[in-house]
């Protein structure tokens, strides 16, 4: 499984089957093995890890299955073990040629003989050569392809037809099945013509396996795919030995790096990711790293983003995987086919745009059983670069609105995640990804920083701020005149905080002039606590942010009502709005005697739609452990 040990191509011959270096008597075609005996002699293990049974059993029975387990869960044995123990050939897609070498190469050191057909070659004879090769050699157990290869290549697709009507099929196994569902985090059109196996391959049975565990990309899958009632199998996506924390950004990006910078100081000695939003900021926080390090660890730490000729993107991360380089600042590129199990930290210097790509990116980490930190950096400048980024038709092409929505509706998600101050972490992953029944006091075990804040909290209404401040964009933007004459004008969120609280700026002066109503109706609140509940208000779509070209052909970020403000200009039954902020220390205290004396007046002290004291909001640094 080490990374690059994959060289034994035979170049000569596309169908790249190595010969078995261990050769027990292949079993004869007919014949079914015990997996539970296999399981131990063949592949070496001494147990299995849950759900591996149930999986194999149902596969045996030749049942359609779908796997749901995390990275690292075992995955491959639910294929392998059926696909040895049973007569004929088991037919795999999966996504990378590398991927599938290495599994190649893993199974015929088993001696469960696989092969592949590459998917660069186009040469008709030695593609001929491999079909010819094939039903000739009984004793395969194994071919991987890559759903590309099954797209584009004809002969692949006859070669299954072939092997079908010779009755050699045992099963289709789409691993990372994810990759079909747009909804899904790497969603590939080539993956979508597997929907052909079930159409064209009616009774061969189908596994799917996958590590997204986000509900409606399982529904898609099966779908896709076809599924008749399949043996589903869902292990808890809990990694109960990563931490996970939370920090804000804010703007002091130098505050940042030196932050991050003294974090990989204290771990010289581990292998670490720093995942990144841009190739730019990758190169940045590799250099700053590199700046602030002593030299014989600064030539430890790179980077690592499409950019980056292929050759040397290999070799880096070659050299990473075997621990030559301690540091990679990566974008997202960096990801599928990366198999080191002890990495010990990764730090998102920025948000991805989905809790299922950060579930994934973060669970790259402690593979080995051994633990981890994951640590996020979060602002809501990245949460507004991230909405720019999806629905930016320049880079992407004209968007299906549907799309956007999904994209929006999941980024919501993430941001929600890193705001939230009180719930478990772990909490807020599983929820989202449908796991139900997780007990943090169990599965998480102070393991988070919000378990780990003991400081009492409270859900507090801010319904009325909410509904003046949407109600207060309305009024400004429908009075106020552009300087071009027009009717309606756009504010931002500064902006809009400002005339909240009716700072006197400059600025502001316009919107003075309006005579809106609710114009410095928020005069009573701290600056940071109306920035705080304009940002919620964005972040739970009753307003929302989004960038405008003006006239000068500068892009401007803009408020404008979110699909949930109606709801707060008619004070509809859904027009509610807590959060759950922690009580500091003295704001505790004040919170305690504040409670005391409403309770003598006879006040319901949940009750409180105004926030005085602007400590208890602000929001909470996450420490890191000891
Ligand atoms: P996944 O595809 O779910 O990410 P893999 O199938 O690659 O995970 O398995 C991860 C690692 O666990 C591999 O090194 C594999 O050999 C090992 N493994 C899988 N099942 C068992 C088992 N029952 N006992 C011991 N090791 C196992
Ligand atoms: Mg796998
Ligand atoms: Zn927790």
């Amino acid at each position: 499984w080490e990374d690059g040990a994959s060289s034994n191509t035979n170049t000569s011959f596309t169908f790249n089957a190595v010969p078995p270096v261990v050769q027990p008597p292949p079993p004869r075609l007919g014949e079914v093995l015990d997996f539970e005996e296999e399981n131990a002699t063949t592949f070496g293990h001494k147990a299995f890890r849950p759900g591996q049974r149930e999986v194999v059993a149902a596969a045996m029975r030749g049942e359609d299955c779908f796997v749901l387990m995390p990275t690292g869960g075992g995955k491959s044995l639910c294929y392998q073990l059926p696909a040895w123990c049973c007569p004929g050939l088991a037919v795999v897609f999966s996504p990378l040629v590398s991927l599938i070498q290495d599994q190649v190469d893993s199974m015929n050191e088993c001696g469960v003989r696989s092969a592949t057909l590459s998917s660069g070659s186009s040469d008709y004879q030695s593609v001929a050569a491999a079909l010819g090769a094939l039903p000739a050699h009984g004793d395969y157990k194994l071919l991987y392809l890559t759903p590309e290869k099954l797209a584009h290549s004809g002969h692949a697709r006859s070669l299954l037809h072939r092997l079908a009507v010779m009755g050699r099929l045992s099963r289709f196994v789409v691993d990372e099945a994810h990759c079909v569902s747009s909804w899904g985090h790497d969603f590939r059109p080539d993956y979508l013509g597997l929907r052909i196996l079930r159409r064209e391959f009616a009774t061969i049975p189908i596994m799917a396996l996958t590590a997204t565990a986000d509900s409606r990309v399982v529904d898609d899958v099966s779908r896709v795919l076809g599924l008749r009632q399949p043996f589903s199998w869902r292990s808890s996506f809990n990694r109960p030995k990563l931490d996970y924390q939370v920090r804000h950004k804010g703007n002091k990006k130098k505050q940042v790096l030196k932050e991050v910078a003294d974090y990989v100081r204290q771990r010289q000695n581990e292998t670490g990711l720093i995942y990144c939003l841009s190739r730019r900021d990758c190169e940045k926080v590799s250099e700053e790293l590199q700046n602030a390090l002593p030299g014989s660890f600064a030539r430890k730490i790179s980077f690592y983003h499409a950019e980056v000729d292929a050759a040397e993107r290999e070799d880096r991360q070659r050299r990473w995987s075997r621990g030559e380089l301690k540091v990679i600042c990566a974008t997202l590129a960096f990801g599928m086919g990366v198999n080191k199990p002890d990495v010990r930290y990764v730090i998102h210097y920025s948000m991805p745009k989905s809790l299922a790509n950060y579930y994934q990116e973060s669970g790259r980490c402690g593979r080995d059983g051994l633990g981890g930190q994951c640590v996020l950096y979060f602002s809501f400048k990245d949460r507004a670069t991230q909405e720019v980024m999806i629905r930016d038709e320049k880079k992407n092409g004209p968007r299906d609105a549907k799309a956007v929505d999904q994209e929006l509706h999941a980024l919501r998600a993430m941001a929600l995640y890193a705001a939230e101050k009180v719930k478990c972490r772990r909490r807020v992953v599983l929820d989202y990804f449908g796991e139900t029944g997780f007990d943090p006091a169990k599965g998480c075990r102070d393991l988070c920083d919000n378990c780990r804040d003991k400081r009492p909290h409270e859900e507090r209404d801010f319904t009325s701020h909410a509904t003046n401040v949407v109600k207060l964009l309305r009024q400004i933007t429908s009075t106020t005149p552009t300087r071009a004459g027009g009717a309606a004008n756009n504010i931002t969120r500064a902006g809009l905080v400002d005339a909240y609280r009716g700072s006197a700026n400059r600025q502001m002066e316009k919107i003075r002039a309006t005579n809106a109503p609710l114009f410095a109706a928020g005069s009573r609140l701290g600056k940071k606590d109306v920035e705080q509940l304009v940002d919620r208000l964005v972040l739970e779509d009753v307003l929302s942010e989004r960038s405008v070209e003006n006239s000068s052909g500068y892009n401007n970020d803009y408020v404008f009502q979110g699909s949930r403000a109606r709801d707060f200009e008619n004070a509809t039954p859904n027009a509610k709005f807590t959060i759950s902020v922690r009580l500091n220390g003295a704001g505790a205290e004040a919170e305690a005697a504040r409670r005391r004396a409403q309770q003598q007046r006879g006040v319901d002290p949940r009750r409180r739609d105004e926030f005085d004291e602007g400590p208890a909001w602000l929001p909470q640094v996450a420490r890191t452990p000891a």
